[in-house]
């Protein structure tokens, strides 16, 4: 089949890291990177997902993909302790690539009838430095069958500020296509408001260090009003994170966020969990 065939050439894809990729060659970088690699090859990756739900009507509207290493040895490995390496050396594209694949793959399992269920996905610099990058995912979900419209893709300041005219570019290809697109940990890179009107935008994402504060602190709470206003003027819909108690919830649903991502409602959970999980919460 199409799908046998397609998991059988990225399987004999070579995983390509580039020398000029690094920055540093320590033994336990390489060491690090070598066993990223086996990890891509033999499987060890794997999404977990974290509910979005809509502050309107309580539905969950969407997920975000977060990525884990269930290492052989040391049992799951949170993002932060191999992303930051894999950005430096940019074996993160392959990360993306693969959690593309894998959700392409998901799917026709996570959609549910009459409503387009969204699945977000992080990008670093790296992907969007790529100039092969936006053929390439399309042409994955293409094989899936996955239309562009249900898959969000979450970049933060500091990604396309690292080389703005570039990333403008990327992001108009990605945006033609039809890609939603959303600005990560909003509020926390450079002040980037020009770049924001000029790009092709449809969501901020208010970081969870300014909801945790809200709740004491009335600076964060000014923060959160003002970045709704602001995207709300520029006619973009607002997520907030790291909503971890029901008064949270409820005060950025009456400041007008649209969405709300957080352990309030439920924390990523692998793909079959996940499905379990939003059954449950659809019941209630
Ligand atoms: P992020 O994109 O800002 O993702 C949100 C992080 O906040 C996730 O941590 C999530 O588990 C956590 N979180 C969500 N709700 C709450 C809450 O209510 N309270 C608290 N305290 N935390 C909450 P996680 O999964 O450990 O990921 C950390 C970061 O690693 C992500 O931050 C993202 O920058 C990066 N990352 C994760 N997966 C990927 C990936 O597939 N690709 C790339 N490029 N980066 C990834
Ligand atoms: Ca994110
Ligand atoms: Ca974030
Ligand atoms: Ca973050």
């Amino acid at each position: 089949s199409q799908v046998a065939m397609y998991t059988a050439k990225r399987r004999s894809e070579d995983i390509v890291v580039y020398k000029s990729d690094f920055v540093t060659s320590t033994p336990e970088s390489l060491s690090l990177l070598s066993e990223l690699r086996r990890a891509v090859t033999n499987n060890e990756l794997r999404v977990y997902l974290q509910p979005k739900v809509s502050t309107a009507n309580h539905k969950v509207v969407a997920a975000e993909a977060l990525v884990r290493w269930q290492h052989p040895e040391k049992g799951l490995v949170p993002p932060y302790k191999f992303v930051p390496f894999a950005e430096q050396t940019g074996f993160i594209r392959e990360i993306t690539k693969w959690m593309i694949s894998a959700l392409a793959e998901q799917w026709q399992a996570l959609q549910q009838e009459n409503r387009l269920f969204r699945v977000s996905v992080n990008l670093s610099t790296r992907d969007l430095l790529s100039p092969s990058f936006p053929d390439y995912v399309r042409q994955t979900l293409d094989t899936f069958d996955v239309p562009t419209s249900g898959v969000c893709l979450e970049i933060t300041e500091s990604a396309i500020m690292d080389d703005p005219a570039f990333a403008e570019q990327t992001l108009a290809k990605l945006s033609n296509m039809g890609f939603r697109l959303s600005i990560d940990d909003f509020g926390t890179g450079y002040s980037s408001l020009g770049y924001l009107k000029r790009l092709p935008v449809n969501e901020l994402k208010v970081d969870q260090s300014f909801v945790f504060g809200m709740m004491d602190d009335a600076n964060d709470r000014t923060i959160v009003q003002s970045t709704i206003d602001l995207a709300h003027n520029l006619g973009l819909d607002v997520v907030a994170e790291g909503v971890e108690t029901a008064e949270m919830y409820q005060v950025l649903g009456e400041l007008g966020c649209e969405e709300a991502q957080g352990y309030f409602i439920g924390k990523p959970m692998p793909i079959e969990a996940f499905l379990t999980w939003r059954e449950q919460w659809q019941e209630e």
